[in-house]
């Protein structure tokens, strides 16, 4: 008896020690990351390692990417990419177009990963309802990982992002850590899951906001910059695609200083609550329902 007790406190302790192990290692992770804890925050990939930027073509979009650990590269702060995703250039290659990135009637077939918590899964599920009841995009759950699908995976580095804007063919992400990431972020990334670029790279962009470029880290630019491709509905400051005007301390130098504003220099709150009018006319306007 007093054998069996002292193995089980053993492997109690043993066990102790790793999940206290984990936490630090959690812990220590965020804080070199020097990521900011807000109840709302700019969705981002978490990168331990970053290289060059390097040029590309991706949806027919010229576009910089920020190289990261494990041959995969970002875009614009929430998209990771991998080598076969864009071209370089100058490349001759055949990649996924713009044209071809929209899901078929609507339809998102999609499945979670294994260990998933169900706080992450409630979470999902009241974001696929914002496109859903209001866009009419029906959330279809699946059994087998065969077709094109939506993966839902959790992290525990103070991630969320995507691998696709628009439809990926095959298998493509969400990745979300839900001790900081609620359901309107999730809806976010679903927003780029079925096509959506962010709102304050759109070409009309600078009839409404000002950059204030000199307070960017140099490998945060992409997000701020102006597409070159004309976007066919209006900027729209509620846009559930939009940044907030500020950012957190990993993407500028002075987090107190806004990144951007409105032109008379006021400042806006992220916004990550319901499905903008511009969201939606933009969503009606790629599907072809005008
Ligand atoms: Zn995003």
């Amino acid at each position: 008896m007093i054998k069996i007790f002292t193995k089980k406190f053993h492997h109690l302790i043993i066990y102790s020690f790793f999940f206290i192990s984990c936490v630090n290692n959690n812990t220590t992770e965020i804080t070199d990351n020097t990521y900011e804890i807000n109840s709302i925050t700019d969705e981002i990939y978490n990168p331990k390692k970053t290289g060059r930027i390097i040029e590309a073509i991706y949806l027919d979009n010229k576009i910089k990417l920020l190289e990261i650990e494990n041959n995969k590269y970002l875009f614009d702060g929430d998209i990771v990419l991998e080598r076969e995703d864009f071209k370089l250039l100058n490349e001759k290659k055949d990649v996924n177009q713009s044209k071809k990135n929209l899901w078929p009637e609507k339809n998102i077939r999609w499945k979670f990963a294994d260990s998933i918590s169900s706080d992450l899964k409630e979470k999902w599920l009241v974001a696929t309802r914002m496109w859903g009841t209001q866009l009419d995009f029906n959330f279809i759950e699946i059994s087998e990982k065969k077709g094109d699908y939506i993966l839902i995976k959790q992290n525990y580095n103070g991630s969320a992002y995507t691998t696709s804007i628009g439809k990926k063919g095959g298998e493509q992400i969400i990745s979300i850590d839900p001790r900081y990431y609620g359901s309107g972020n999730i809806a976010h990334e679903i927003g780029h899951s079925i096509g959506l670029f962010h709102e304050q790279k759109k070409s009309d962009r600078d009839n409404f906001i000002k950059i204030n470029y000199t307070n960017l880290k140099p490998n945060w630019v992409s997000p701020y910059e102006k597409s070159k491709t004309r976007t066919t509905t209006p900027f729209d400051y509620n846009s559930i695609m939009l940044y907030g005007s500020r950012a957190s301390a990993s993407v500028v130098y002075d987090s107190n200083t806004p990144i951007m504003t409105k032109k008379d220099g006021s400042i806006w709150n992220l916004q990550r609550a319901y499905l903008s009018t511009g969201d939606k006319e933009q969503i009606r306007a790629m599907y072809n329902e005008e």
